[in-house]
C-alpha cells in the first residue's frame, strides 16, 4: 500500500537528512519534519487499513458522509483532505489503539520549535528527537501493523535508528548521572531540571561541571551547543515546561489557581504541591492562622494569613 510505502519513505529521507546535517545543519529541519511526516503516515497506514473497503478510506478522511447502501447506512470518506494530528489522535482514542501521546507531543514541539525558535541548530540535537521517534516507530510496526520493525524499514534505517538511540540514551545518562549528584530544593525540581532542554538549540542533552553541591549554585551547559546556564537562568521555565499539561489542564478547565504559582517571598517560581520555591527554597504558610482556612496558590502570603485576612489586619493596625 503506497501510504506505507510513503511513510518509510519519509522516515528513511530524515534520518539521511540527519546524517547529512552534520556538515550542513540546514537539513535538520528537513530531517525533523520528515522523521515527523514519516510517524504521522505510519498513523494513518494503520487508519486506512482498518477502514472498510467500500468507504474510501473513510478513517483518514478528515470528511465522512453517511450514504445509504443496500438499507444500510454507510459513513463514506469525502474529498481528498486527510486527518491531521488531532483528528488521528481521536480517532485512535476512540478506536483504543493507544501511542504515547506524550512523546509524540515532544517530537511535534522540537520539530515546530526548530522551524521557529531555536537561534542555532544543532545536529546532536536531533539526536533526542530520532531516539524518542525511534521508540514509537517500533512499537507502533510490532504491536499495531504487527510487522517486523527491522524488516518494514530495511536494515540501513534500523541500523542507523538503533545507533543513533543508543549513542542518544548513553549521553543521557552521563548528563542525568552529574545532575543527580547536586542538592535540589524537592525531587520534583530535579525531574524538572532532568526533563529540561536547552533554549537555543532544543538538545536535553544538560549536564553540570559540578560535583556535590547546591543545584542552586552549579552551572549547567548544553552538550549539544555548548550554551551555559545558571540555576537561575533556566529554572522558571523548566518548572514551566515540565507542568505545561496540568497548566494547560487547568486552563482548559478554568481554573485560575495552578499548582505553580508565584512565590510570596522572592516572586520566583513556587510549587504549591511541594509546598517550596524552586528558586529560594521557602515554604509558606498553607493554613491561615486566623480560621485554619487551606490557602488557596494565588492566595499564599509571607506571613501567617491568607492573603485576604492579612489585607484585613493591615486596616485593622
Ligand atoms: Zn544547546
Ligand atoms: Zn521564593
Ligand atoms: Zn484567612
Amino acid at each position: 500500500m503506497s501510504i506505507l510505502k510513503n511513510a518509510i519513505d519519509s522516515i528513511a529521507l530524515g534520518l539521511e537528512d540527519y546524517e547529512m546535517s552534520e556538515s550542513d545543519n540546514r537539513r535538520i529541519i528537513s530531517s525533523t519534519r520528515n522523521i515527523y511526516a514519516g510517524i504521522l503516515l505510519l498513523f494513518k497506514y494503520k487508519l486506512a487499513s482498518l477502514s472498510d473497503e467500500d468507504t474510501d478510506e473513510a478513517l483518514i478522511k478528515e470528511k465522512v458522509n453517511p450514504k445509504i447502501v443496500d438499507n444500510k447506512v454507510l459513513w463514506i470518506g469525502k474529498g481528498k483532505k486527510t486527518v491531521d494530528y488531532q483528528s488521528i489522535k481521536d480517532r485512535f482514542e476512540s478506536l483504543g489503539i493507544t501511542v504515547e501521546w506524550k512523546r509524540i507531543n515532544e517530537i511535534n514541539n522540537y520539530r515546530n520549535d526548530t522551524e521557529h525558535y531555536f537561534s542555532v541548530l544543532e545536529h546532536k540535537a536531533v539526536q533526542g528527537l530520532i531516539s524518542n521517534s525511534f521508540i514509537i516507530i517500533r512499537d507502533f510496526i510490532s504491536e499495531q501493523l504487527q510487522q517486523d520493525p527491522k524488516d518494514l524499514l530495511g536494515d540501513e534505517s534500523w541500523a542507523t535508528l538503533v545507533e543513533i538511540n543508543e549513542v542518544y540514551e548513553k549521553e543521557k545518562e552521563d548528563c542525568n548521572s552529574s545532575i543527580e549528584t547536586l542538592t535540589f530544593f524537592s525531587e520534583t525540581i530535579l525531574n524538572a531540571l532532568l526533563s529540561y532542554s536547552c533554549s537555543q538549540c532544543g538538545s536535553d542533552l544538560i549536564y553540570s561541571n559540578q560535583r556535590d553541591i547546591d543545584a542552586t549554585d552549579a552551572d549547567f551547559v548544553c552538550k549539544s551547543c555548548d550554551a551555559e546556564y545558571t540555576y537561575q537562568d533556566i529554572i522558571q521555565s523548566a518548572i514551566a515546561d515540565y507542568f505545561q499539561h496540568e497548566i494547560y489542564d487547568a486552563q482548559k478547565d478554568g481554573i485560575d489557581d495552578y499548582i505553580v504559582t508565584d512565590c510570596p517571598f522572592c516572586g520566583g517560581i513556587y510549587l504549591y504541591e511541594e509546598k517550596v520555591c524552586a528558586e529560594c527554597g521557602d515554604s509558606a504558610n498553607h493554613e491561615c492562622d486566623l480560621d485554619g482556612e487551606k490557602i488557596a496558590p494565588s492566595e499564599l502570603t509571607d506571613g501567617n494569613f491568607c492573603s485576604y485576612h492579612a489585607h484585613i489586619m493591615s486596616k485593622d493596625d
